[in-house]
Order: structure tokens, then C-alpha cells, then sequence
């Protein structure tokens, strides 16, 4: 019988993508996954330190497990700000991680990672030059580097070639691609070269980029691309000048709402979300109501809200007036109130239209503009199968139901 391994994964796209490097080097070493965590010989907790409460999580997680099966050899890897006094777990930090399945077998080369996923992330850079005050990030994942074009292209070929009809551009710093390399390049070129190569065989979704990132010739771009899907996330954080500022941000909210208006001008379907964090310290009442009435002239379709969370090593952990936990929590509650307003607004405009989309589940698809559309009936498609879906109109709570149609 195979040795069990098993594996726990928090945080962000990218640490998903290590965790499934991680386990395609488990599988080659001939080891089996297992789903529980008493039965495995190897145990992997892949953590996230974005947040406090996101590392609370991966600690408490391990405590358990090591109760549950304290016999097994355990890794806590990721990003996490100490280690911690637990037998038998070796703390592996940032890219040390790979060490892991090192152990077990070499890492194989991205290509083979492609088969598993409905939509592959597809690895273009790590690490960022930037420290906003408020993100450990850099602190884990390094200065930014890109990986070259080509390995990029192995990596979208390999999805094209598994079957895969959409695949998503993931990183720390998405906009910075190519600035470390030789001549200078920049996400254009990237955009180009892929999208020049692949013959429209496969779409391509941008995971996030910084607003001060999206020139006037990416929007021109993007325009005439019938590779990149109509969705853009471009945090915002915070509406806010003076927050901004205090963040570190390099943007004005003005500056921001210019680029999405651009955006949304010259792609009127397009899709745009944002990160927001509620209650960073110093936010008064008046800043609060400022990113507020921000959001309601800017045109978001959704919001991704977190609570201000102190990371400590970062310049914001020890800013004075820190926001209490009640007054974080109203904060954040009345914006996912706006971000649910904005997101049915969104579903509404295309209900009744026919859009394209990638199968998810049997019964789940994702439009181009980030529409999740519950089927009326399951498809027989394999799922990552491109298809076209007719929108209803989204219910009282928001969800929108479809049917699969055959014009397009
Ligand atoms: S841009 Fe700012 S928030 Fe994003 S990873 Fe870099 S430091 Fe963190």
C-alpha cells in the first residue's frame, strides 16, 4: 500500500498552485493522498499570513491535526510571521517550501500540473518591490521576479493540450511582469507573444492588477484581445485619500476611478472588483463615508472586504488609533451590503443575454465577466468545456440561473 500524504491549503492563488507543485511531487514519489489527516505519515499545512485571523487559522489547524495524529511528519510552510514549538514539524518559509517535495521526489515541470484543474492557474511572477504598509507579503515572497515568456507559453500549451479552454494569469504583482527582464518587457508584450502563439485556443484571465499598472495601451489592448476574458480585480483598498497615503498606496482615488472608467468605456461588459480593507488604523467616520460614497460613483461591480488585520513587521501594526474590532466589523458589513447591491446590478444588466463561459461543475458555469450561473439541469460536458449560457434574472438573494444554448 502507498505511504499517505496529506494537505491543507490557505490564502491566495498562489499558494494553491505551490500546494499543487507540492503534491505533484508526492504522487511521483509514489506516496497517495489522503483526505484524512489520522490516516496520513506526512501532513503539509500550506499557511497564509495576509490577515492575522488567516494565520490564526492555519496554526489552529495544525494544533489540531498534531493532537489528532501527533506519529506523522508534519510541515507548516507558507507565509507565517513565527514558528512554533510542536514535535515532529519543520517550519519552511517562502519558496523554502519546495524542500518538502524535494524530499519526496523532484519538483515536475509546471506542464504536468495543467491536467488536474477546470481552469489551471498559470504561474507568470512571484514576489513584489513594494512595501504598503499594511502587507507582509514581501516580506515572504521576495523581491518581484518574472518568469520568462516562454516557460509561460510551456505552461499555456500544456492546459491547451490537457483539454483546458481558459486559463488564469496568477502572481503577487501581476503589472510588474517583466520589468526584471533582459531587454525590459512589460504585460503587453507577455499578452502579445501568448496570445500570438495560442490562435485563440485558449482564454486567458488576468487574477488582479494595480490600477497604476493599466496604461492607456493595455486598455487599448484589451479592447481588440479575444484572448483575455472581460474581468479585471484592481484593488482599491481604501477610498480614501488620506487612507491611501497611509497605506502606501500609489494611486489617488481619483486616479483610480479614471483608469475603471477608461476600462469600462472601452469594454462596457467587463467585469471590475475590488479588495477593500475596513478600518485600517486612523480611519475616521469622515474617511470611512468618503471610500463609501467613492464606491458609489465608481463603476465596481463587486468588493472584496476585509477587516483591517495588524500584521506585525509592518509599519501599519504599529500606527496609533488602531479601529476597534466592533467598528471594523459594522464597517465591513455595510460594504459587502454595497458590493452585494453592485454585483446584482451587474447580474441583472446581462440577464436575458447569452454569454460565454467555461463549465465548471456539471451544473455551474462561469461567464467570461465572472457570472457564476447555476444550471437548470446538470450538462454532460466535461467540465472545463467551454460553453454558451442564457441568463435569467438573478433571484432576491443573487443567484443566477441558466440554461446551456447553442447560438452564440
Ligand atoms: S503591491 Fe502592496 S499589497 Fe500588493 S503584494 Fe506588494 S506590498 Fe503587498
Amino acid at each position: 500500500m502507498n505511504k499517505l500524504f496529506y494537505i491543507e491549503t490557505y490564502g491566495c492563488k498562489l499558494n494553491q498552485l505551490d500546494s499543487e507543485r507540492i503534491r505533484d511531487g508526492f504522487h511521483a514519489a509514489g506516496y497517495a493522498e489522503t483526505d484524512t489527516p489520522e490516516l496520513a505519515e506526512i501532513i503539509v499545512i500550506n499557511s497564509c499570513a495576509v490577515t492575522g485571523n488567516a494565520e490564526k487559522e492555519s496554526r489552529y489547524r495544525l494544533r489540531r491535526i498534531h493532537r489528532a495524529n501527533p506519529d506523522a511528519r508534519k510541515y507548516f510552510i507558507g507565509c507565517f510571521t513565527e514558528k512554533q514549538e510542536i514535535p515532529d514539524t519543520v517550519f519552511l518559509r517562502g519558496s523554502d517550501k519546495f524542500g518538502i517535495s524535494e524530499l519526496a521526489a523532484n519538483i515536475p515541470p509546471f506542464p504536468e500540473i495543467q491536467e488536474k484543474h477546470v481552469r489551471p492557474l498559470i504561474h507568470i511572477q512571484t514576489g513584489c518591490d513594494l512595501h504598503c504598509s499594511y502587507c507582509i507579503v514581501p516580506y515572504f515572497r521576495g523581491p518581484s521576479r518574472s518568469i520568462p515568456k516562454e516557460r509561460i507559453l510551456e505552461q499555456v500549451n500544456a492546459a491547451v493540450a490537457a483539454g483546458r479552454r481558459e486559463g488564469v494569469f496568477t502572481g503577487i504583482h501581476l503589472g510588474t511582469w517583466g520589468k526584471d527582464q533582459r531587454p525590459k518587457q512589460n504585460l503587453i508584450d507577455l499578452l502579445q507573444f501568448i496570445e500570438k502563439h495560442i490562435k485563440n485556443s485558449i482564454k486567458i484571465r488576468i487574477s488582479s492588477l494595480d490600477s497604476n499598472e493599466i496604461p492607456d495601451s493595455l486598455i487599448d489592448y484589451l479592447k481588440s484581445s479575444e484572448m483575455v476574458q472581460p474581468h479585471f480585480h484592481i484593488p482599491l483598498q481604501s477610498g480614501s485619500g488620506a487612507v491611501l497615503k497611509r497605506m502606501k498606496r500609489r494611486y489617488t482615488p481619483g486616479q483610480y476611478r479614471t483608469v475603471l472608467e477608461k476600462l469600462k468605456h472601452a469594454l462596457p461588459h467587463a467585469c471590475i472588483g475590488a479588495d477593500i480593507i475596513a478600518g485600517f488604523p486612523g480611519e475616521t467616520e469622515k474617511e470611512f463615508e468618503e471610500c463609501r460614497s467613492f464606491i458609489l460613483n465608481c463603476p465596481l461591480d463587486y468588493l472584496h472586504v476585509f477587516p483591517f488585520s495588524p500584521r506585525s513587521r509592518t509599519a501599519a501594526a504599529s500606527m496609533p488609533e488602531q479601529i476597534t474590532e466592533a467598528v471594523k466589523k459594522e464597517r465591513v458589513k455595510e460594504l459587502k451590503k454595497l458590493s452585494d447591491i453592485r454585483k446584482m446590478r451587474f447580474a441583472r444588466h446581462f440577464s436575458d443575454t447569452i454569454r460565454q463561459g467555461i463549465l465548471i461543475y456539471p451544473d455551474r458555469v462561469l461567464t467570461d465577466n465572472y457570472i457564476s450561473v447555476h444550471l437548470n439541469e446538470n450538462s454532460h460536458k466535461m467540465p472545463g468545456s467551454e460553453v454558451n449560457v442564457k441568463l435569467s434574472l438573478p433571484t432576491p438573494s443573487g443567484t443566477v440561473h441558466g440554461i446551456l444554448s447553442e447560438e452564440s
